[in-house]
């Protein structure tokens, strides 16, 4: 049988819930039965108890009749030619007794003679016992054993029920030593007393009772009191042991054997109580856990999703735990096989210095990254990859490292088809644009005679375009080829001083178009650099130009050189709107402008202060700015002093 999925998970979830409840059902029904075991043992204890009574008071009340017929045969075998009047005289006395005797008749050589009370039993005076085949078994069976043997109950001639007692007597021996059977003496135990004096007719005994042993033939005799079914009913037994022969005593509850428990509810009840008391928490328990299963299923299907390599490694050996399709796919690898790849199969060897710059961060700072490096396929051919990633702990509190592993191939080739792109189109521009230029310049300049007023103006726009479009291309060059670290450097130690006072009288030319003069206020006289002269220009001609086309406050420009630890700083300060905050991240971004309208970006093209951050960060040095909104910026640079 097949269940859906979710149906599973839930089986698989309770399972223990389920379980447990099973358990509890089983032990209980197993408790229920022993409890009620050991009721039934209590009671049959409890019966046995009180039917022992009735045996004892039972063997008493016939012992007490055997010594009172027994005492007559005593008497009988030293007179056995005793009258009539002696035998009644010896009898009347057993009778005032509390006996349970009805008569007693003796009869010698097995002929009823003597009658005690003779009133009622005539009759039987001069029964011939060897003439009546049923009476002479049992007066036989007496005569052989010697013993007092009790057969019945019978139904008696003169009414009611008795046992009768019967006991052969010998008279002394002859001359040979041998008994002489004189006869023998019956007597008739009333039944009825007998019961009523053992106590088995008692009304408030809370048990049913039944005897067998019909003479004195134990458990082979017919059941001669109660009802008979009460043998197959499991009873308690007890054997009364008669002079020879014995009852069997069996009893059983009043009303039969208990079905079932007492207080069955009760403790039923206390069972389904501590069986929620222990389920409850389980199944708390099986919600968190599917809870739980259901964010890991969740976050698995992200894991497995994410468009980015990820995987989970042991810090130790570095071997990996976790990866997605992501991270494999583009290896060319099998997931198992990956999984089998150690560190090495994956990073090419001379990355070696790099991996454990980025082992220390891990160390150190518990992370590590962002830091591109390449993976070699499974072919051999590598790509690049960005990776960063953390540490984390199991829950076992194993060490182990989360990485995010970015195939940037795509990334990679993009940039470079647009650095192709772009320097093509540069040069491609300039040529073309150098001969515009050169045909509107000779035109203004009077080439072709006196140009109208209009022509003129027309001209004149053109040939600012012309020059506006040369310095973006010559921007846009610049910038790829310091990207791509392609711009040459000619480094040469030289004193920063004298280079930012050349810097101050070239572009005063410039500043005179917005009525500003340029301050140079040199903090000392003499700073060595190791810097490109034609490079170094260039930066601060933009920087300069910056402050110039952004002054509005006053008609002057600061520009400053300060020693500032191993370093000399230069500063150019304009008093202007300043730069917004939010601008601040993206003040060297290529093309970034804070404000795209003429009035800010007063004709630059956003990539002046880029080429000077890579100009300065490739001769050693920093750039940055500090900014007022509304009252002016300061851009700087600083370059490490040379000493010689
Ligand atoms: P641009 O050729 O447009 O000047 P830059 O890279 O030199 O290009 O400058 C980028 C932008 O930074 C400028 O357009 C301007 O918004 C802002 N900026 C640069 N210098 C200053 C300054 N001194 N004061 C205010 N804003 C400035």
């Amino acid at each position: 049988m097949t269940y859906p999925g979710f149906i599973r998970r839930r089986l698989l979830t309770y399972s223990p819930v389920i379980l447990v409840a099973i358990a509890i059902v089983i032990l209980g029904i197993y408790l229920n039965q022993l409890r009620f075991n050991y009721q039934v043992q209590e009671l049959r204890h409890s019966l046995f108890n009180q039917l022992s009574v009735v045996r004892a008071k039972f063997e008493g009340n016939i012992n007490s009749n055997a010594q009172l017929v027994k005492g007559l045969v005593i008497a009988i075998s030293t007179e056995p030619e005793m009258t009539q009047e002696r035998f009644r005289a010896l009898s009347k006395p057993l009778f005032l007794e509390s006996s349970q005797l009805k008569n007693i008749a003796a009869a010698p050589n097995l002929i009823i003679k003597y009658m005690y009370p003779l009133e009622g039993n005539e009759s039987a005076v001069g029964l011939n016992y060897k003439n009546n085949s049923t009476q002479y078994q049992a007066v036989k069976k007496a005569v052989d054993l010697d013993k007092l043997v009790i057969a019945g109950p019978v139904t008696l001639v003169q009414g009611g029920q008795g046992f009768i007692a019967r006991i052969p007597v010998f008279i002394s021996p002859d001359t040979k030593g041998k008994k002489k059977l004189w006869g023998i003496i019956s007597a008739v135990i009333d039944t009825e007393k007998l019961y009523l004096m053992s106590g088995i007719h008692n009304n408030e005994s809370d048990f049913d009772l039944a005897i067998r042993g019909k003479d004195a033939l134990g458990e082979q005799g017919a059941v001669f009191f109660g009802k008979e079914d009460i043998f197959n009913l499991s009873p308690v037994l007890v054997d009364v042991t008669l002079p020879y022969g014995s009852w069997q005593l069996a009893a059983i509850p009043k009303g039969g054997w208990p079905k079932h428990l007492a207080n069955q509810e009760l403790f039923i009840l206390a069972l389904v109580a501590i069986g929620f008391i222990i389920l409850i928490p389980l199944i708390i328990l099986g919600r968190f856990l599917e809870k739980r299963r259901e964010s890991e299923t969740l976050l698995s299907g992200l894991f497995e999703l994410s468009p980015i390599g990820i995987a989970l490694n042991d810090y130790e050996t570095g071997g990996f735990v976790k990866i997605n399709s992501a991270l494999v796919t583009p290896t060319g690898y099998s997931r198992e096989e990956f999984l089998n790849l150690s560190y090495w199969d994956l990073t090419p060897i001379e990355f070696e210095a790099q991996e454990k710059i980025q082992l220390e961060s891990l160390e150190k700072h518990n992370e590590y990254g962002p830091y591109e490096k390449e993976y070699i396929r499974k072919d051999g051919s590598r790509y690049p990859v960005l990776l960063r990633g953390i540490v984390v702990y199991s829950t076992s509190g194993k060490k182990m490292i989360w990485s995010i592993v970015e195939d940037i191939s795509d990334q990679k080739r993009n940039e470079k088809m647009k650095d192709e792109f772009i320097s093509i189109v540069s040069h491609e521009l300039r040529t073309p644009l150098t001969s515009i230029s050169g045909a509107v310049s000779l035109a203004l300049g009077g080439a072709f005679g006196e140009l109208p007023a209009q022509a003129n103006e027309i001209f004149k726009v053109a040939k600012l375009n012309a020059e506006r479009l040369s310095f973006l291309i010559n921007d846009l060059l610049d910038i790829e080829k310091l990207y791509a670290k392609k711009m040459k450097f000619d480094m040469l130690v030289q004193n920063l001083i004298s280079q930012v006072r050349d810097a101050v009288k070239i572009n005063q030319s410039y500043a005179d178009k917005y009525n500003i003069e340029l301050r140079f206020i040199p903090g000392i006289d003499k700073v060595d650099v190791s810097i490109d002269y034609q490079r170094l220009q260039q930066v601060l001609a933009n920087l300069i130009s910056n402050a110039v086309k952004f002054t509005s406050k006053h008609n002057h420009v600061d520009i400053k050189v300060k020693l500032v630890n191993e370093s000399v700083r230069v500063e150019v300060t304009d008093y202007g709107l300043g730069i917004p905050k939010e601008f601040y991240n993206d003040v060297f971004k290529k093309f970034a402008q804070a404000d795209s309208s003429d009035t800010r970006a007063k004709g630059g093209t956003g990539l002046g202060l880029s080429i000077s951050r890579e100009i300065i960060e490739q001769m050693n040095g920093t750039i940055g700015f500090e900014s007022i909104e509304g009252e002016g910026s300061t851009f700087y640079f600083e370059l490490p002093v040379v000493y010689r």
